[in-house]
C-alpha cells in the first residue's frame, strides 16, 4: 500500500504561489460575494495540488510535471522571417551579430541575436 508518492514538484510550486496570490487578491475585494471567487480557484488549485503529491501514478505525474516546466523553459532560439520570401529562419541566441542565411531562398540578412 505505502508505494512511492510523487510528492512536491514543479506544478505543486506553481499551485502554491498561484493559491497565495489569489488569497492575497481576495483579501483586498471588499464585496463578500466577489471574493469567493479567488477563494474557491485557490481552493481547487490547492486540492489539486495535494492530490498530486499523494498520487502514486508517478510516471504521469513526472510526464506532466516535465511537460509545464518545458513550457515556461527558454527559447534558445530566435526567429526571424526572411526579408525576400517570409520564410521563417531559426538561429540560435546570444550570438551578436551573425548574418543569416535563408535556408529556402539564400538570401542573406544580418541580424542581432
Ligand atoms: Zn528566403
Amino acid at each position: 500500500m505505502d508505494s512511492q508518492r510523487n510528492g512536491f514538484d514543479s506544478i505543486c510550486f506553481a499551485l502554491s504561489i498561484v493559491t497565495i496570490v489569489l488569497l492575497v487578491l481576495a483579501s483586498v475585494i471588499e464585496d463578500e460575494l466577489l471574493r469567493m471567487i479567488p477563494v474557491a480557484i485557490a481552493g481547487g488549485a490547492l486540492i489539486y495540488a495535494i492530490s498530486r503529491i499523494l498520487s502514486t501514478n508517478v510516471a504521469k505525474r513526472r510526464y506532466e510535471a516535465d511537460r509545464f516546466s518545458s513550457f515556461f523553459r527558454k527559447d534558445p532560439y530566435r526567429r526571424f522571417k526572411c526579408p525576400k520570401c517570409r520564410t521563417i529562419c531559426r538561429v540560435p541566441k546570444g550570438k551578436g551579430k551573425i548574418r543569416i542565411k535563408c535556408p529556402n531562398c539564400g538570401e542573406q540578412f544580418v541580424k542581432r541575436t
